[in-house]
């Protein structure tokens, strides 16, 4: 994302400490491009930092939150975070996510004119979309194929 180094600076700005952890947390955060849980994360970063704690991922991830600048869903009583890409300041949000590999789209959003129309105060909003992506709609068509030409040959051999 080009816009990793403005968020940088706009972390910056607003007081956020960045350490080269915090760094490497967010560049993860961000080329996952998708929902991660803290665990997955903790993983991803004993790569550079074996002794990295739970607890220094959960303060970034908070703080973060609290800039809005991930999104926070649950999944299985589990949270999941995702970098907004948006640096908007809020989080409302349409996206698509594939419930094979958890890839997330996110999708340009605009309110309908007919909600503006009756003057509510919106307080949050978030629009979620679920399917499968290309790539795992391939992957499942391959297999289904596969299945079929191994129960076609299975009918030549009776
Ligand atoms: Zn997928």
């Amino acid at each position: 994302m080009d816009s990793l180094q403005t968020l940088f600076k706009t972390l910056k700005v607003n007081g956020f400490h960045l350490n080269e952890k915090r760094i490497l947390l967010i560049t993860l955060l961000e080329d996952q491009n998708k929902f991660i849980t803290v665990q997955k994360l903790k993983n991803l970063m004993q790569r550079s930092y074996p002794d990295i704690s739970l607890d220094m991922i959960y303060r970034c991830l908070s703080i973060l939150e609290s800039f809005k600048l991930v999104y926070v869903r649950y999944n299985h009583g589990e949270k999941h975070y995702f970098l907004s890409g948006q640096l908007t300041g809020d989080l409302d949000i349409a996206y698509f996510l594939c419930e094979k590999c958890s890839k997330v789209i996110v999708l340009p959003y605009s309110f309908p004119e007919s909600l503006l129309a009756e003057n509510v105060n919106i307080q949050h909003c978030c629009f979620e979309i679920y399917g499968t992506c290309r790539s795992c709609s391939s992957a499942l068509i391959q297999i289904a194929e596969r299945k079929k030409s191994n129960n076609h040959s299975g009918d030549e051999k009776n």
